[in-house]
C-alpha cells in the first residue's frame, strides 16, 4: 500500500463531509492513492449508485 502524501495534503476530506462528499472524495482518492479501502456502508452506497470502485 502506498500513500500519495501530496495528493492527501492537497485534498483533505472535508471535516463534516456528507455521504455525497465522501463518495466524491473516494472516487478521486482511488485514482491517486491506495492507502484506504472503501468499505462498509460507503461501499454499499457506491454500489447502489453504480459507482466504479476498485
Ligand atoms: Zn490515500
Amino acid at each position: 500500500m502506498k500513500i500519495n502524501k501530496e495528493w492527501h495534503l492537497a485534498h483533505p476530506m472535508p471535516p463534516h463531509a456528507n455521504l455525497d462528499q465522501r463518495i466524491a472524495w473516494h472516487i478521486e482518492h482511488q485514482k491517486h492513492c491506495s492507502c484506504r479501502k472503501i468499505s462498509g456502508k460507503l461501499k454499499e452506497e457506491m454500489i447502489k449508485r453504480n459507482t466504479k470502485i476498485k
